[in-house]
């Protein structure tokens, strides 16, 4: 085991999630039976439906298409930022029942800044890893029984671990919101983009405005505003919208 990198990938998701959207939307405002509904859906134009809905504040409708993701190559300090996320649903590898015993180095995840340090940081922190799996290694050895729960105690932020994640279309719009800003931590913040790379293409209509304040308007972090808004909006049109 070695050093891992991000791997995100998109499991599964509501078929056809703007067609849901918009038949739980006119649900609302149309006396239309659920036949009608669903052949209004298939030919009506979703998408400037969908935008007006959303734009009036009306987000309770995006809850109906869902979204699971697999993650790897991902630290346990991602692991305890993202689950900060109530209303999304989670499985992840334990370190419970998935013992690190025996290995050289555990899977870990090296935090870009250290990496460009240059081979001689790298080579500290890779050395720093091996000493702690050797602390892991020697009490899983010592404790016996079910060892693995408490040698992990041992373990540090950057141990990498897997994740599948699910989360609905109101709560990736909050997450995005949050976690593509400048002002979230560079790891998650990289996730929620690939994130967004993934479920762009899906639902235009619903993500098209998705991400920090600024790619919408003006900045709304304040004083603690990054000052980045015209490289954000420009990372944007790179790496998702196409307009
Ligand atoms: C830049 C940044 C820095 C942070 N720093 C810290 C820190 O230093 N310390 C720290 O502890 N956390 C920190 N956090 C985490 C943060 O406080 C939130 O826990 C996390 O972002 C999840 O956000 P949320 O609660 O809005 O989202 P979710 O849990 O995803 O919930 C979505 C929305 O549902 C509603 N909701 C959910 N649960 C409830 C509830 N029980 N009652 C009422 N409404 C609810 C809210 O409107 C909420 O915004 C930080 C987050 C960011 C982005």
């Amino acid at each position: 085991m070695a050093e891992r990198q991000l791997n995100v990938t998109l499991i599964a998701h509501t078929p056809d999630a703007e067609k849901v959207i918009a038949m739980a939307s006119r649900t609302c405002y149309s006396a239309m039976d659920l036949e009608g509904l669903s052949r209004k859906a298939d030919r009506a134009n979703n998408a400037a439906y969908i935008r007006g809905v959303l734009a009036s504040g009306h987000l309770s409708v995006a809850e109906h298409a869902s979204f699971t993701f697999g993650m790897e190559g991902v630290s346990r300090t991602l692991l305890a930022q993202i689950t900060r996320h109530r209303l999304a649903s989670f499985s992840v590898q334990s370190q419970r029942y998935v013992s690190q015993e025996g290995e050289e180095v555990f899977d870990f995840v090296m935090p870009p800044r250290i990496r460009a340090l240059g081979p001689k940081a790298q080579e500290r922190f890779l050395a720093q890893m091996a000493t702690m799996q050797a602390w892991y290694n020697e009490w899983m050895q010592d404790l016996g029984q079910d060892a693995a729960e408490d040698a992990r105690f041992v373990l540090p932020g950057a141990a990498a671990t897997r994740i599948v994640m699910t989360m609905n279309a109101r709560e990736l719009l909050h997450f995005f919101s949050l976690r593509m800003c400048n002002r979230a931590q560079w790891e998650i913040r990289e996730l929620a983009w690939r994130m967004y790379e993934l479920v762009l293409p899906l639902a235009p209509a619903v993500f098209e405005n998705a991400g920090p304040g600024c790619a919408r308007g003006a900045c709304t972090e304040g004083k603690r505003s990054c000052g980045k808004a015209d490289e954000v909006r420009r990372n944007l049109k790179e790496r998702g919208r196409t307009e």
